[in-house]
Order: structure tokens, then C-alpha cells, then sequence
């Protein structure tokens, strides 16, 4: 019982909010990573402070990501609010776009890692892109918001007019960041294993998203409309 008071209490030594012990949610500091690998921990933390950029402005002048292997992170508003807090914990929101005076919420992080030799700006790419079949991202989005932003189901994303409904909808509602790194894999998995909960999209080996679940069901609906 001591020792849970004393986990409870003690600060961040980070960035001095509370924490669990062993992992920030406000900096994105893990314990483990302290001092040895402390390259590793600087990288994880960018996320959590990180330099945005518009979705609009990247689509429109792509060669501003890098032809690089890395990780990458999708941020989004409080659009999915109601949804997403029915599913505790709800996500931390981390990042403040003073100018437009909106909070945003980290959901989403990928890889363009040295397994299937794809850079930051392929994978970003299909995010602005793909169909419904080629970006699990946007099988989500599209699962969640299609008759909010009138998708055709049938169409799957296929189709200028159907890719542009999304991609309005991202250009307003999210902001992508990205460190360049040779360690996405490991980046991945402990963002993953320590961040999971807050990563709502991140669905595959992902198990404390409590919305996985869901998310599967609507997506599988989702599909099934498009045969
Ligand atoms: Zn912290």
C-alpha cells in the first residue's frame, strides 16, 4: 500500500506532472530508456511535443517529407470526443495550436521502417491517397465518418470525389509530425507498449486501445459495404 501511494505521488522527473512510475503521458518520458538510451527516449519524446505539419500543405508539396525510413505520428482535434471517452482512459491531449486555439490528441503512429523499404513520404502518402483497402488509417477515418461526411460506402475511397471528401475532412481535423530514425521498429513497439492506450488507431498488437474492438466492428462493416 506504501508503495502505491508513494507511485501515485511522485512527480514526472521530466516534465514534473503526475505519472504512473514507469511512463509519462504528459512528455512521453519512459523510465526504461533513462540514461543508456537516452537517443531513444529524445526521439519518443518529440511526439509529445512535437513540430506539426498541415496535411493540406504536405499533400500539395510532398517532397516537404523526407525520403527517409521513420516513424510518424497523426494528431487529431476533439472531433471523435464523444466516441473516444466512452472508451477509457480517454487520450491526453498534448499539443496546443495557439493560433487556432484547439487542443490536439495523438492517435495515431506508423512506420516507414527498413523491413518493406517505404519512406516517411510513401507512408504519409497513402494516408492523402490510398483507397479504403490501402491505408488502414483511412479505413478507419472513412469507418467512423462516412455518413457524417457523406462517403459513398460502395466507392471505398475510389475515385477523386471520394478522396477529396476525406481529405477535406484531414486537411481541417489533423496534423502529421515525423522523426527520421534507422530505429522505427523499436520506436514503434514501445510507443506501442507504452502508449497504447491512447493510440486509438493503432489497432494491430495493440491490446490497451479499448477501442480495438469497435473500431474492428465499424471497419468491418465498412468493408462489407464496398462488395
Ligand atoms: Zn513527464
Amino acid at each position: 500500500m506504501v508503495f502505491n501511494w508513494f507511485r501515485k505521488t511522485t512527480l514526472c522527473p521530466s516534465c514534473d506532472s503526475q505519472w504512473d512510475g514507469n511512463r509519462c503521458f504528459r512528455c512521453g518520458y519512459i523510465k526504461k530508456l533513462s540514461g543508456r538510451q537516452s537517443r531513444l527516449l529524445e526521439q519518443i519524446k518529440a511526439f509529445f511535443d512535437p513540430v506539426t505539419h498541415s496535411p493540406e500543405e504536405i499533400y500539395n508539396r510532398n517532397q516537404l517529407i523526407p525520403q527517409a525510413p521513420g516513424v510518424y505520428a497523426w494528431y487529431f482535434d476533439n472531433h471523435f470526443g464523444t466516441y473516444f471517452t466512452v472508451n477509457t482512459p480517454s487520450p491526453q491531449k498534448i499539443v496546443l495550436d495557439s493560433a487556432a486555439n484547439r487542443d490536439w490528441y495523438l492517435l495515431y503512429i506508423g512506420i516507414a521502417g527498413k523491413k518493406r523499404g517505404r519512406t516517411l513520404r510513401d507512408r504519409i502518402g497513402d494516408h492523402l491517397n490510398q483507397n479504403s483497402e490501402g491505408s488502414t488509417l483511412r479505413q478507419s477515418l472513412a469507418a467512423l465518418l462516412g455518413p457524417e461526411i457523406k462517403l459513398n460506402s460502395a466507392m471505398q475511397l475510389n475515385g477523386e470525389n471520394e478522396k477529396q471528401k476525406l481529405n477535406r475532412w484531414i486537411f481541417q481535423h489533423a496534423r502529421v509530425s515525423w522523426v527520421r530514425t534507422s530505429k522505427a521498429e523499436r520506436i514503434e513497439e514501445l510507443m506501442i507498449r507504452n502508449f497504447g492506450g491512447n493510440l486509438r488507431f493503432n489497432i494491430k498488437g495493440n491490446k490497451s486501445n479499448t477501442c480495438r474492438k469497435e473500431l474492428q466492428r465499424l471497419r468491418k462493416s465498412w468493408r462489407k459495404a464496398g462488395k
